[in-house]
């Protein structure tokens, strides 16, 4: 439930206290039965989301995609500081690098709205330490001609790879055609992992199952080597990369949204176009399907050694 009031006066909406300029600027032009969304939507929508959105960007260095006259204008990748920014953004500290993006809490994320933010790409770290990743994510990217319900297969498919080692994947849209696998990890103590492990794990992953299945998998980022097979981009785990972030939306047509799912949701009828703007408050009377994702970490330290690393 929205947490503050929107007023919306002659020149005037303010979302979670913060001001948003050009309110009806449209953003996602209506397409197939989709209706419009504009700035002052997605700024309601940030707003919506903020609680289940937090848990997973608060405190992270944050790539943003920002498309300030919509998805069909210009775009463009912001990671550092946003000059004239609203001081409910934050700056993140990261060694050797300009200080990044980040939110800490609602109106974090509704002055993203307010500076044309469309997507969320958050690093895969522990709040607050950007040297500790406390995930690990496998996206799914199928080949151009592949069917949804392969990529479904594939997820199931990893799933079991990762509960085999003692892990417990999450599955979530990316809001395009691919599914992205999550497992929380264990950061503390003598479970921490540096970025090269969490990345040589990923990728060790990756290369097992293609070798189990080369037909289906390829581990090859080239899109000419896709051939008809489905890429487990293990890429996702190094230190400064991103993967799209649950609940944020994407700059494409439809205004589609990463969304946290269970895995019985998996199956045949699953279509993430359903997904959208839209439909947030619906989606959100739905009990949480990652509500146990922190309470399912576990060290990866067993899993590095059950993979001969
Ligand atoms: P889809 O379902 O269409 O594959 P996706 O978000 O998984 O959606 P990918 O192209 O597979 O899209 O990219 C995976 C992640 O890699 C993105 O979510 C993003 O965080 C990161 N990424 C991709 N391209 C770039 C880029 N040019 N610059 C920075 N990060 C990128
Ligand atoms: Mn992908
Ligand atoms: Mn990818």
């Amino acid at each position: 439930k929205p947490t503050s009031k929107t007023t919306t006066g002659k020149a005037r909406t303010v979302v979670a206290d913060v001001a948003i300029s050009s309110p009806d600027k449209v953003l996602w032009p209506a397409a197939d039965g989709c209706d419009a969304v504009t700035k002052a939507d997605l700024a309601r929508y940030y707003e919506r989301v903020a609680e289940r959105m937090l848990e997973h960007v608060a405190d992270r260095p944050i790539s943003i995609v920002r498309a300030p006259d919509g998805i069909d204008g210009q775009r463009f990748f912001q990671r550092h500081a946003m000059p004239g920014s609203n001081p409910r953004l934050k700056l993140i500290d990261v060694k050797e690098r300009k200080p990044y993006v980040g939110v800490e809490d609602v109106g974090g994320l509704v002055a993203l709205a307010q500076a044309g933010g469309l997507e969320l790409h958050p690093w895969g770290c522990r709040p607050g330490d950007p040297e500790t990743p406390d995930q690990v994510t496998f996206d799914l990217d199928p080949d151009e001609g592949l069917d949804f319900a392969d990529v479904m297969a594939a997820a199931k498919t990893v799933k079991a790879k990762l509960e085999d080692l003692g892990l417990t994947p999450f599955v979530k849209t990316a809001g395009g055609k691919g599914l992205h696998v999550v497992v929380p990890i264990r950061s503390d103590g003598r479970s921490r992992v540096e970025w090269d492990q969490c990345k040589a794990f990923a990728k060790a992953v990756a290369e097992a199952l293609k070798a189990d299945d080369p037909d289906r998998f390829t581990t090859t980022l080239a899109k000419k080597a896709r051939g008809g097979k489905i890429f487990i981009d293990y890429l996702r785990n190094g230190r400064m990369a991103t993967a799209v972030a649950p609940w944020s939306p994407r700059a494409r047509p439809g205004a589609t949204i990463a969304l946290p799912l269970n895995w019985s949701q998996v199956r045949k009828g699953l279509d993430p176009r359903a997904f959208t703007i839209a439909e947030a408050v619906a989606l959100l009377k739905k009990p949480d399907p990652w509500a146990d994702f922190r309470k399912s970490e576990a060290s990866l330290r067993p899993a590095i050694k059950a993979m001969g690393l």
